[in-house]
């Protein structure tokens, strides 16, 4: 079942988001060469909590840390640890936050120090292809609108599409229906309507659309070692077009 949402309950996520874009906003001003992901994941973990927020990741199934930090190959679900971030890597920092029983769910890709063209290229149609798709999250429309426009924009340029993992419903749980497939054909899923809210996330890979599963049972990696990207927001469809909740 697709829970729709009140215009108050989404201002309550959209206090929820912001602090997940702040978090996003402070990740990218404070990665450097010679960081451990660790290190990035406390900073994180802090300011969450310093403004009032869980991290909905911290015990998820689990998962040990409050962001999920995927560098190069890694596509998402890295865990941090002591991997040391190098000049010329590009990382992924997903991160969820609770505020008053509601989630935010975000993820941004940083470029670190001087990054080769194509790895640039990578990340500016990631984003592309979310902002895309997050263009096509109108009432009226079917869910396939977003999938298929995500896909377009990032085939069209070679890359690979992730299929194993997808996109979510959120609200008063991180992961609600429907599914956000980043593939799919544009009249397929459910109308979308007023008062839904999605996390829209493309994964796209600089080469194959396969992944693996790392023996951690949480790091998902490319399947030939190529870099991959990954953009996300929590957006809520609303009578006036998308209305991103993420933004800091
Ligand atoms: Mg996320
Ligand atoms: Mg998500």
């Amino acid at each position: 079942m697709i829970v729709l949402k009140t215009t108050d309950e989404i201002e309550k996520m959209r206090v929820a988001g912001r602090v997940v874009g702040q978090a996003l906003d402070l990740a990218g001003r404070e990665i450097k060469p010679g960081m451990t992901t660790r290190e990035l994941d406390t900073l994180i973990e802090t300011y969450l909590r310093d403004n009032g927020a869980i991290p909905a990741f911290k015990g998820y199934h689990g998962f040990p840390a409050s962001a999920c930090i995927s560098v190069n190959e890694e596509v998402v679900h890295g865990i941090p640890g002591d991997r040391v971030i190098n000049e010329g890597d590009i990382v992924s920092v997903d991160v969820g936050s609770i505020i008053d029983g509601w989630y935010g769910d975000s993820a941004r890709t940083f470029a670190v120090g001087a990054v080769d063209k194509t790895r640039t290229e990578l990340m500016e149609c990631t984003l592309q292809a979310l902002m895309a798709g997050i263009d096509k999250a109108r009432k009226g429309h079917k869910l396939g609108e977003i999938s298929s426009t995500v896909q377009q924009t990032a085939e069209n340029r070679g890359y690979g599409v992730v299929r194993q993992l997808v996109g979510h419903g959120i609200g008063k749980s991180m992961h609600e229906e429907p599914q956000v497939p980043n593939f799919g054909s544009p009249n397929e899923g459910p109308a979308l309507k007023t008062g839904m809210v999605l996390a829209i996330e493309p994964m796209i890979n600089m080469g194959t659309r396969e992944v693996k599963t790392l023996a951690d049972g949480w790091t998902v990696v490319t399947a030939d070692g190529q870099p991959s990207a990954h953009f996300e927001h929590t957006v809520a469809i609303t009578d006036d077009g998308p209305d991103i909740l993420t933004v800091a």
